[in-house]
Parts: structure tokens; C-alpha cells; sequence
């Protein structure tokens, strides 16, 4: 079947303004809406028309396309493909209300959703982890207190929308009278409404629980992260699904090991001849110490990196590294003799500062930490 031209379809000119297409469309949707129209598939295609036809021609860009090439611009294009309205669903056509009838949603004049399904709300917990457990990641079981359904609790079909969550009322509106479908208000739209309830349960046959849940932690979140473990939250009555688990990581911070993503930073203090003459540091990570060369001649300042020993990605590829800022101890209480050696080489051209382009001085490693 040809399609059906969209000026057409409103009953308006091709040089129709947007006020009118607007007008034009607001008059048949009125009259063409299901509620006015129950039963009528034809009614029912013709108001799909309708506002297929007002999507494309109140679109500044769709219209343009649509004037210069008719159905073949658009047709295929952006969800209105092929021939009837299958890229327009009833749910669209209601959101479009919104703007056509001002209010949110049409303000009563868009479709209730039929039986409405009862979540039960989410559970927050804060967990805190050691390094440790976020390079390695861990499982952990975390306590609730949780809303079950109470033990013997029965539920059964609304009396009043014979558990289809609807009730369907006669009003009067700008439209005339119409038949409007609302949300049960014995059931609040559930379609479900109590049984039997148990003892020192709540209305809704609810109670509180002490769970503990088992959660398994992937390595290398990070604190303030939130994990969302579904369905693990408070339970719903009757049929209705579970909330979920909010997990908010919080770190506890390491002795000596400070994170920046997923690189950590460690401070090492070398005495005074060992960075001169060179040595073997140990410094811990994460699953023990981790031994490096400082070669003769370290200058205090300097960062080492240990590459892949910092922290996993989350999504599983690569590590960070640790950096080690090295820091040489200038002694501050020598004996004697340590003073008189040190006096004798004080004049050593050796000993004289001699920084090259090399060694940053002081203030470009200053910038480097504030920058
Ligand atoms: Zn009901």
C-alpha cells in the first residue's frame, strides 16, 4: 500500500508554519486516541499516522528531507523504515504529548502503563579494603539487614483490578467524557494485594533480616567506587524483584605506600655513603618485598620505577608501576671521628655540587609535584 502524504494525513498546506502542523496534529490526535476509540484498530492506525506524520514534519531537518524527496528521503532512514509506522511504537507517540499538550507526559492524557511491578528499594553498604585486597581483589561477605518477605507470608490477586493494576474511571474533559485507565488504588497498581500476613510483619507482609552476602571484589577498584550487585538489595512483595546491593569502596590507607591511580608512590630514605657507593633497597609491595639496585652516585630527588608492580586495571589489562622517590639522610649527630673524616674531604673537588641537565634541580622537581 502507498504510503499516504504526511501534509495530507494533517489536512494542511505544504506551507503550513509549525504552530499549524502542531494545531493540525493536536486536532486528530484527540480524535483518533485510543481512549476515545477503544477497540478500533482502524482508529488506532490512524492516530499511529497522525503522529508519525507530526514527528517527521515538526523536525526542521526531517521536514527539509522529506519536502525535497518525499517518502524515499526518509523511508529507511533514522527507525521509520519500510512501509506502515514500524519504527513509531504507542509509547513514543505518548512521550511526543509532552510538548503538544504541555505538562509532563500529557498530563493525564497519555496511557497508563498497565500493571506496575514492585521493586524493592536499594541497600548501601561501605566496605572497607587494604591494598592488599584491591591488587589482589577478594571476596568478601558482607552483613545486611535486609527487608524479606516474612516467613508464611501469602499474597493474592487484587480483589478490586483482578490483578491487572488497573481501574477504569469515566471523566469529563476538554475532550467530552471519555474512559481514562488508572492505577488501582487498592493495589497502588501491583495487581497483588495481602493474604495472610504473619505476625510482626509489616503491611506488606515485610521484615527485616540479618543476611550476610557473598561478593566478589575485582582487583584494582578504587575508593568512593560504587560496585552494583542486583537483585541483592531489599526484597519486593508478592512477585515483585529485588532491589540492589550499592558496595561503596573505601581504602585504607597503606603504611607506606601512597596510591595515584593505579601507580603507587613510595618514599625511600638512603644514608648518605650508600648513595654514594650504591646498594641493594627492599621496600614492600603488595605479596612481599621487592629488592632493587641504587647505582654509586644516586642523586637524592631521583624517581625509580618499578614497572608492573603497582595496581591492576580494573578491565583487566596491564598494571601500574610503583614510583620510589629517593631521599639521601643527611646524618645529623656524628662522633668525633665521622666529623674529622668528613672534614678532610669537605674541600674535595669531588664532593662539590656539579648538577647536570640530568638531575633536575630543585625547583623543576617542585613544579613536578605540584603540577
Ligand atoms: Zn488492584
Amino acid at each position: 500500500m502507498a504510503k499516504r502524504d504526511y501534509y495530507e494525513i494533517l489536512g494542511i498546506s505544504k506551507n503550513a508554519d509549525a504552530s499549524e502542523i502542531k494545531k493540525a496534529y493536536r486536532k486528530l490526535a484527540i480524535k483518533y486516541h485510543p481512549d476515545k476509540n477503544p477497540d478500533d484498530p482502524k482508529a488506532e492506525e490512524q492516530f499511529k499516522e497522525a503522529a508519525e506524520a507530526y514527528e517527521m514534519l515538526s523536525n526542521t531537518e526531517k521536514k527539509q528531507r522529506y519536502d525535497q524527496f518525499g517518502h524515499a528521503g526518509i523511508d529507511g532512514q533514522g527507525g521509520f523504515g519500510g512501509g506502515g509506522h514500524g519504527g513509531m511504537n504507542m509509547d513514543d507517540i505518548f512521550s511526543q504529548f509532552g510538548d503538544i499538550f504541555g505538562g509532563g507526559g500529557g498530563g493525564g492524557f497519555g496511557r497508563s502503563q498497565g500493571r506496575r511491578t514492585v521493586k524493592g528499594t536499594n541497600l548501601r553498604v561501605r566496605l572497607n579494603l587494604t591494598l592488599e585486597e584491591i591488587v589482589n581483589g577478594v571476596e568478601k561477605k558482607i552483613k545486611v539487614n535486609k527487608l524479606v518477605q516474612a516467613e508464611g507470608v501469602e499474597y493474592k490477586t487484587c480483589s478490586t483490578c483482578k490483578g491487572s493494576g488497573q481501574v477504569t474511571r469515566i471523566v469529563n474533559s476538554f475532550l467530552g467524557q471519555m474512559q481514562t485507565a488508572a492505577a488501582c488504588p487498592t493495589c497502588s497498581g501491583t495487581g497483588q494485594q495481602i493474604g495472610k500476613k504473619p505476625a510482626g510483619s509489616d503491611q506488606n507482609g515485610m521484615m527485616r533480616k540479618e543476611v550476610v552476602i557473598p561478593i566478589e571484589i575485582p582487583a584494582g577498584v578504587e575508593d568512593g567506587m560504587q560496585l552494583n550487585v542486583r537483585g541483592k538489595g531489599n526484597d519486593a512483595p508478592g512477585n515483585g524483584v529485588a532491589g540492589d546491593l550499592l558496595v561503596v569502596i573505601s581504602e585504607v590507607e597503606h603504611e607506606s605506600l601512597k596510591r595515584e591511580g593505579q601507580n603507587l608512590h613510595f618514599d625511600l630514605y638512603l644514608n648518605f655513603a650508600d648513595a654514594t657507593l650504591g646498594t641493594t633497597a627492599e621496600i614492600p609491595v603488595v605479596g612481599g618485598n621487592v629488592k632493587f639496585k641504587i647505582t654509586a652516585g644516586t642523586q637524592s630527588g631521583k624517581t625509580l620505577r618499578l614497572k608492573g608492580k603497582g595496581i591492576p586495571s580494573l578491565n583487566g589489562y596491564g598494571k601500574g608501576d610503583i614510583l620510589v622517590h629517593v631521599n639521601v639522610w643527611t646524618p645529623q649527630n656524628l662522633s668525633k671521628e665521622e666529623q674529622k673524616t668528613l672534614e678532610s674531604l669537605q674541600e674535595s673537588e669531588n664532593f662539590a655540587p656539579n648538577p647536570s641537565k640530568k638531575d633536575k634541580g630543585f625547583f623543576d622537581r617542585v613544579k613536578d609535584v605540584f603540577s
